[in-house]
């Protein structure tokens, strides 16, 4: 195994603090779990992996981006931890993400937003903006975020990251703070699409403790990744959702990876998504409702942010705490969430969205019974701004128009970056699969992947 120590790990993080990657680097833990895991072999032996704050690991505090929760250290092992300490990996610590991962900017963390390492005024999208950061400044190469409409894609996007979104109970959720629990998955954020396949063989398969976690046997992803033949993989892409709301430098890096496959013997088909265009408001609807019924256990009481305000009675108290623990974003979606459930508007929203989700699901079982893989951009922009939309959330919500849809139906969804000329900032491509198909996407990725990287080394050989 390669000699990792804790001094070095912190303190090459700590290179990188002006970014805001972790919230916590904890040296005597760090020291304690390296002797820990020294004689463990497997897959991940020798490598550090950076957990999203919402993913609990025992003996290290679990804010979640929250004030509600500065002070709560982890009681146990979340499953995908237990699994990557099996397979020999070194946990480097905790990273920033938004609060409760709701947010698209990582602007909405309680402990100030990350910056994205490609360019340090732009943010490096959310809610796993800290796990993205630190895989790509390259304070590792593993990383496990949290993606319940985008979150792990999104980031690799504006990063230039690997991102898998898997397929809903491929994962265990046992250990991670549930934000909107239908739609909840855990997912690798990698350097390369290898490092996906090879997180994703660890952390997936059934388990007990999540009654949602699917019995269905896990492929050795990182053997597989060699086996594609452009005549079985059958691809499409909805062109008509690309006509407009595409910034050009996205839409130009797409159409060039879709002339690279078409030149490469893959046949790429139209594919019509016609409710598409509702999924945004649809999951708008939905992830609030769920949140604010999740959301509703941090009280105050048994741990988490106390008032010192008096209370009049036991409501008050409850208020007091929450008004003081949860961020302006959080308190937006639990009031969005309580509103659509409550009697007189749970038929108009809630229930409306629940039919478009269904409509959503046939839109894609149709479209996969022609195409393997689905291709769209994984956003209509790249990185933006800090502060450009952090006061306008509709406009922050339309960053996920094209993720959200993969959380609705829960098919597995990648991001993989494409490749941009020298300065510009980073574009994702996103492949959408069928259920339980991570293996398919896998073996695209790296496929194009390895063409990329073939592209870019004849070009720079000419030039
Ligand atoms: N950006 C989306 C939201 O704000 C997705 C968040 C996520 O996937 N955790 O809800």
């Amino acid at each position: 195994m390669r000699d990792i120590n804790a001094k070095d790990l912190v303190a090459g993080a700590e290179k990188f603090s002006d970014l805001n990657i972790f919230i916590t680097l904890d040296n005597d833990w760090l020291e304690n779990h390296i002797e820990d895991q020294k004689d463990t072999e497997g897959i991940l032996s020798g490598h550090v992996v950076a957990i999203k704050d919402n993913i609990n690991v025992k003996g290290l505090t679990q804010t979640c981006g929250s004030k509600f929760l500065s002070n709560y250290v982890s009681a146990y092992d979340a499953t995908v931890i237990k699994k990557i300490k099996n397979a020999g990996a070194v946990i480097i610590g905790k990273t920033n993400m938004d609060e409760f991962a709701m947010g698209s900017s990582n602007e909405f963390s309680a402990y100030g937003p990350v910056k994205n390492p490609v360019d340090p005024e732009r943010v490096p999208g959310g809610s796993s903006g800290g796990p993205a950061s630190a895989v790509a400044a390259g304070i590792v190469d593993y990383a496990l975020g949290s993606d319940t409409g985008g979150s792990i894609r999104q980031p690799a996007a504006f990063t230039g990251t690997v991102g898998l979104k898997p397929t809903y109970g491929r994962v265990s959720r046992y250990g991670l703070t549930a934000f909107a629990s239908s739609l909840d998955q855990i997912g690798p954020m990698t350097k390369n699409v290898r490092q996906n396949a090879e997180l994703l063989e660890v952390i997936a398969g059934h388990d007990s403790r999540d009654s949602s976690s699917a019995d269905v046997p896990v492929e050795k992803y990182s053997k597989i990744l060699e086996k594609v033949d452009p005549k079985n993989i059958k691809i499409s892409v909805p062109f008509k959702l690309l006509e407009k709301g595409i910034e050009e430098n996205v839409l130009q890096a797409f159409h060039k990876s879709i002339d690279l496959l078409k030149g490469l013997g893959f046949i790429i088909n139209n594919v019509e998504l016609p409710h598409l265009s509702y999924a945004i408001a649809a999951y708008y609807i939905l992830a609030p409702a769920e949140a604010s019924s999740n959301l509703a256990r941090f009280d105050g009481v048994r741990y988490g942010v106390r008032s010192d305000e008096d209370a009049g009675d036991l409501n008050e108290f409850f208020s007091n705490n929450r008004a003081e623990g949860f961020g302006d974003e959080v308190k937006r979606r639990i009031m969005l969430g309580t509103y659509v459930l409550s009697s007189g508007y749970y038929d108009a929203y809630y229930l409306k969205a629940q039919k478009v989700r269904r409509l959503l699901f046939n839109d894609y079982r149709a479209a996969f019974e022609k195409s393997d893989v689905i291709l769209t951009p994984t956003t209509p922009g790249s990185a933006f701004r800090l502060g450009e939309f952090k006061s306008d959330p509709l406009q922050m919500y339309l960053n996920d128009i094209f993720t959200v849809s993969a959380n609705i139906t829960g098919i597995p969804a990648l991001s993989l970056p494409l490749p941009v000329s020298n300065g510009e900032l980073p574009v994702g491509i996103q492949l959408s699969g069928n259920v339980f198909r991570e293996g398919t996407l896998l073996q695209l990725a790296h496929f194009m992947e390895q063409e990329e990287k073939d592209i870019s080394r004849q070009s720079s050989d000419i030039s």
